[in-house]
């Protein structure tokens, strides 16, 4: 795999129950900064996502955040980022998000984060984009949503290829290393039919 300049980060906008979980997602915004990685995320301060960007920035990493403005008060907008785009839509920021970023990683999070980051990988099922996308199985968190996917392969509304869409890791240690062995995406990415 090339070099990775920037990683879309899909976390949730609480901290959860789990101590642990928080503390991974700090740990992995310290990897980014270490590796001279910019995050690319939802732009909230709130929750794992504002973890995240303030153990990146606190590195001396970069950050880009992407919010819808009708978001604002929900999400508390980050205003110590890199770069903030406020943009239009959660649409907008989607397509953002996908088009800026290397690669995309997804640690424990809500509906969102489970929307954001189903939606990349069918995304990539489609051939809309081959860039890696890396699960996070922090302390086994995403435990039944891969238990869903065998599900749904044992009953074969999908292929076993599935499983090749993602990468699933068990620890956010593991994910810079994992990237590292991914392949270079092989197609042009089309935002353009999203
Ligand atoms: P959550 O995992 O629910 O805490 O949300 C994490 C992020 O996903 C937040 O930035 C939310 O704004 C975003 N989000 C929530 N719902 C959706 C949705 N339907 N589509 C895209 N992003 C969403």
């Amino acid at each position: 795999m090339l070099p990775l300049q920037s990683i879309a980060v899909f976390c949730g906008s609480s901290v959860g129950a789990r101590p642990a979980l928080a503390d991974a997602a700090e740990r992995f915004g310290r990897h980014l900064a270490a590796a001279g990685i910019t995050l690319i995320y939802g732009g909230g301060r709130a929750g794992l996502m504002g973890l995240i960007a303030d153990a990146t920035l606190t590195a001396g990493g970069q950050v880009v955040g992407i919010i819808p403005g009708h978001l604002h008060h929900r999400e508390v907008q980050h205003d110590g980022l890199t770069e903030l785009l406020v943009v239009d839509s959660m649409h907008t920021r989607k397509r953002l998000m996908f088009e800026r970023a290397d690669a995309f990683v997804a640690l424990p999070g809500g509906l969102g984060t489970l929307d954001e980051t189903i939606e990349i990988v069918t995304w990539r099922q489609l051939g809309l984009h081959d860039k890696p996308v890396v699960l996070v199985d922090q302390d086994g968190y995403w435990g039944p949503l891969l238990g869903l996917v065998d599900h749904i392969v044992d009953n074969r509304f999908a292929g076993p290829a599935v499983h090749a869409l993602w990468q699933v890791v068990q620890s956010v240690d593991a994910v810079l290393p994992a990237l590292a062995d991914a392949p270079a995406p092989s197609i042009a990415a089309h935002p353009g039919r999203l």
